[in-house]
This record gives C-alpha cells, sequence and structure tokens, in this order.
C-alpha cells in the first residue's frame, strides 16, 4: 500500500513538470501511477484515433503470420503502447529491454535464447558505454542475428533534461552508429533514461529517424521485485497489465530469472507477445 502512494507522489510530480530526479534512483515509476488517474481517456482516446492512424498506414504492409500490424502509440508523458493497425481480437504485449548489454554481467544473450526458444521477440536497448569492449559488441550482434530489434537508450544513461541540446545529441548519435556499425542497421527506437526527456530530445529522434517511446509498466528495477519469482508474478498480475501495454525490463539476473514463468503466464492470460518488427515506428508528432 505505501509503495502504491510512492508511485502516486512520483506520478504527481511528473505531472507537474517536475525536473528534480535525485530522488528517482531508476526508471520506471512515473508510468505506472500516472496511469492510475489517466486509464479513462486514454481508452478514449484510443478509440477515436483508431482510424485516423489505420489511414496514415493502411499501406504499411508487414503484417505478421496471423495477418497483423501495429503501430507505437506515444503520448510519452503518460505511456507508449501499441495499437493495432488492422481489426485484431487478440491481446497483446510488447517485451522491451533496457541498460543492455549490462556490465560486469550481461544476461541479454541468455535472454535472447531463452526467448528465441519460446518462440517471442523483442527490443533490447543498448547503451552505448557497454559496447566500447568486444564483449558487448559480440552479444549484440548476435542477439541481432537471432532476430532481436536492437534500439538506442543513449550512451553513458544519463538524465537527459540536465544536458544540452549537443551533449543530448551525441548521447544519441554515438549509440546510433555503434549500433549501426555493429548490425549493418541504424536502431529506429529511442528510451530516454528514466523516462525523462524535454523537447530536445524529440527533435534530436526525429532528426535522427528515432521513435522516442516510453513504456507501460515494469518492476524489475524496484527492491522488491529483484527476484525472479515475485517479479514473474507482478508482471503477470497487475492493473497495467492489458491490451498494447509495454512493458519494460532490464538486463539483470532475476529479470532473466522471471522471463520464462512471465512469457508462460502471459501466454497463460490470453497474450501473445508481439514481434516488434510488425511494429511500425511512428514520427513523434504528438509534440509538435
Ligand atoms: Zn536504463
Amino acid at each position: 500500500m505505501m509503495k502504491q502512494w510512492i508511485l502516486l507522489f512520483c506520478g504527481v510530480f511528473f505531472l507537474l513538470g517536475c525536473q528534480n530526479v535525485s530522488d528517482i534512483k531508476d526508471e520506471g515509476s512515473n508510468q505506472n501511477s500516472e496511469q492510475k488517474t489517466d486509464n479513462k481517456s486514454e481508452t478514449q482516446n484510443k478509440d477515436q484515433s483508431h482510424s485516423e492512424i489505420w489511414t496514415n498506414y493502411s499501406d504499411y504492409a508487414k503484417l505478421d503470420q496471423d495477418g497483423f500490424a501495429y503501430t507505437m502509440v506515444n503520448d510519452p508523458d503518460v505511456s507508449s503502447e501499441i495499437l493495432p493497425l488492422n481489426d485484431s481480437a487478440r491481446n497483446v504485449v510488447l517485451f522491451t529491454f533496457d541498460d543492455a548489454p549490462y556490465e560486469p554481467q550481461s544476461h541479454a544473450l541468455q535472454m535472447a535464447q531463452l526467448m528465441k526458444a519460446k518462440d517471442v521477440n523483442a527490443i533490447f536497448l543498448v547503451n552505448g558505454m557497454y559496447l566500447e569492449g568486444e564483449h558487448g559488441r559480440k552479444i549484440v550482434k548476435e542477439i541481432f542475428d537471432m532476430g532481436f530489434e536492437i534500439g538506442n537508450h543513449t550512451t553513458t544513461h544519463p538524465n537527459m533534461r540536465e544536458l544540452s541540446y549537443e551533449d543530448q545529441y551525441q548521447e544519441i548519435k554515438k549509440t546510433n552508429d555503434l549500433v549501426e556499425e555493429i548490425t549493418g542497421q541504424a536502431p529506429r527506437w529511442f528510451r530516454p533514461p528514466f523516462g525523462y526527456f524535454n523537447m530536445d530530445t524529440f527533435n534530436i529522434c526525429n532528426e535522427l529517424g528515432l521513435q522516442l517511446m516510453t513504456w507501460s509498466y515494469g518492476y524489475d528495477w524496484m527492491e522488491d521485485y529483484q527476484d525472479a519469482t515475485a517479479l514473474a508474478q507482478i508482471s503477470v498480475e497487475n492493473d497495467y497489465l492489458r491490451n498494447g501495454a509495454n512493458i519494460l525490463m532490464h538486463d539483470r539476473v532475476w529479470t532473466y530469472g522471471a522471463l520464462g514463468q512471465m512469457i508462460d503466464g502471459l501466454r497463460e492470460n490470453g497474450y501473445h507477445i508481439v514481434d516488434p518488427k510488425i511494429i511500425k515506428a511512428r514520427n513523434n508528432i504528438i509534440m509538435e
């Protein structure tokens, strides 16, 4: 109960535009709490905008094996979720992993292997600081070659709001270049550390062809859920699990431990874990 109030408190601060982040240790707090109050209006917005989005992307031909395609719907102060571009009766979630390939010890490759064995795909968002040595590069290359998408999570994991335009640009561009050098393909997803960004971040993402996204919910950064069983349970049974949810995870050992149970649990609850390749990245027009 106490945690709920703390989350709500953080969310209110976020809504008020508070830029002091010294009390927030990692990403994940704002999205969960804000959705408490915004669930209803967000659902209404989704219904209203569906036909407009479909019109914009009706030429998008990349469908999955069941004939579905999705787009990322970005209301970044609240969440970034995925929405079907065509009529889909199934419930979907998206898996996204930040801070890869984490040092001193990465579990990203094992997570990719586990997901591959269970026919699940995901986006791994990398930090350029972990790609300076051969070890990190090799992990990312292997994950990419297995069919996973590689996204950009900055170079040094800063709070982007505290940086100048030029410094933000370097943070994003350097990692973009590293990913392209390693995989041969520039990223199309960007997630700001802690979910903190400003208009400069948006403009840079637009310039570099990146889709900025936040997330719907994620618990593996919280102390109480740095345990595989607890993490799997909260990730499968919580109020924010709904169609289109973008599930934030990190390259950590307890997340690796929870992943198999999470996949099974989500599937038992009727959710399909969507292949990010069929998600159409959308320009950040909402903030322009
Ligand atoms: Zn991060």
